[in-house]
């Protein structure tokens, strides 16, 4: 039988290596299985940036939840040798007004409502603040100055450091294949050397590899693709901080959002949409008709990169939960086994407290967003719900 007290985590992503550090923490043994390298390169985790904001709609939780991960943020810069959080503000806006049920408009009276500094943009304020906008498509928004974003395969390799330094064991190169069970509990896994591995418990956190090394979960959990591009910005002056920062066009109605231009004139852009769903292990192949679609975003939107070469594509896996929150939890099912993932396109931001999610959950200890994230049945998505569930503003679709 398992040693008590031991804990195997199934994912060395942000979900798993948060997990693995918190637990530890707590006095667990803790090993970590992952195909490896850390950060694995087709993980949603490794990339060169993620945004963090706490403008969520008029979802109070996330808000909350995200008004504490700042706080965290803040400590883990101070603790680096150079900033690996970057808060350049955000701005948001709409082609038309902002009305009350909007996206947009729930995010700016909430904000307000939670005593945030938020400010009010109109067509002729984004002009003179923020020139690269085509101020002509958009007429209403706000700036937030407490958003920006992270270099999160930065992060993911300091947390990998850090977890190493605190005594967690990494298994990198051994896969999981199957759970190990008994007729009453999980006691492990098995990995695809043919490997047993035994634990108390076991936390299956492989993001968008999750519905498909268990697919039990395939009618709650799934995996949806989404593109993203890097393209070479003529005017690096035109879209650094404070003339440009990261922004969402549109965004719950067109998806579209993106950072700020880093030091190789590298502009990123990405768009939240309905994606494509395949095996996280098939070839990814980006669609031919998006570089087309996201130049005409560009062409409407920010005019002076109409013509920018492309510098780089990719496709990026969400595992997406049915109603777009995360999913950390018991499997009411299998006693020891724990799902950690749904990260739906939005939870590295909060990074910093999912460890603490995580282990609260496992050791069944209360925290005032457990319920939000606990097992559920899958039900039936409203329209309202799907505006503010998930990612960067719209679910709906999906
Ligand atoms: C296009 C895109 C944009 C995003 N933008 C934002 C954003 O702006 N802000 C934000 O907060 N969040 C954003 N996210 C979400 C964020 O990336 C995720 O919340 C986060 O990275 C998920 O971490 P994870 O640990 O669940 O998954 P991952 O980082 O994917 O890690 C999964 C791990 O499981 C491992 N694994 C796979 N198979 C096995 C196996 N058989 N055995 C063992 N291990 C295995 C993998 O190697 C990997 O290390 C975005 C995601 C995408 C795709």
């Amino acid at each position: 039988m398992p040693n008590t007290r031991s804990v195997i985590i199934v994912g060395g992503g942000s979900f798993g290596i948060s997990a693995a550090i918190e637990l530890r923490q707590r006095g667990w043994e803790v090993d970590v299985f992952d195909p490896g390298p850390i950060p694995y390169p087709l993980a949603a985790t490794t990339d060169i940036s993620k945004v963090l904001r706490m403008d969520y709609g008029a979802d109070q939780d996330y808000m909350f939840l995200m008004e504490q991960a700042f706080e965290v943020w803040d400590s883990w810069n101070r603790a680096w040798r150079e900033p690996l959080w970057h808060e350049t503000g955000f701005v948001i806006m709409k082609h038309e007004e902002m009305q009350p049920g909007s996206f947009e408009f729930e995010s700016y009276r909430l904000l307000k409502k939670r005593g945030h500094t938020v400010e009010r943009l109109d067509s002729v304020e984004l002009k003179r603040r923020f020139p690269a906008w085509n101020a002509e498509l958009y007429n209403d928004g706000y700036f937030n100055p407490r958003a920006g974003w992270v270099e999160s395969g930065r992060v993911l390799e300091w947390l990998y450091v850090e977890a190493q330094r605190l005594g967690v064991r990494f298994h990198i190169g051994k896969k999981f294949s199957r759970l190990l069970d008994t007729d009453s509990r999980v006691i492990g896994i098995q990995t695809d050397d043919g490997e047993k591995h035994h634990a108390e418990f076991v936390i299956v956190a492989s993001g968008a590899w999750t519905p498909h090394l268990l697919p039990h979960l395939s009618d709650i959990l799934w995996t949806v693709f989404q593109p993203v591009f890097h393209f070479q910005v003529p005017d690096m002056e035109l879209f650094t901080p404070p003339n440009f920062v990261v922004w969402a066009a549109d965004i719950a109605n067109t998806g579209w959002y993106g950072f700020t231009a880093i030091q190789d004139n590298r502009f990123k852009i990405a768009n939240h949409g309905s994606g494509w769903r395949f095996h996280p292990d098939e070839p990814r192949v980006m669609p031919a008709d998006q570089e087309e679609k996201f130049r005409a975003f560009l062409r409407g939107t920010f005019p002076a990169l109409a013509d920018a070469p492309v510098l780089f594509n990719r496709l990026c896996p969400y595992c997406d939960s049915w109603d777009g929150n995360l999913w950390i939890d018991h499997d009411p099912d299998r006693p020891g086994l724990i799902v950690a993932t749904g990260d739906s396109g939005h939870a590295f931001k909060f990074t910093p407290l999912l460890g603490k999610l995580i282990a609260d959950a496992l050791e069944r200890k209360p925290n005032p967003f457990a319920s939000k994230f606990a097992w559920r049945p899958r039900g039936k998505i409203t329209t309202e719900d799907a505006r503010f569930a998930g990612s960067q503003g719209e679910a709906a679709g999906r």
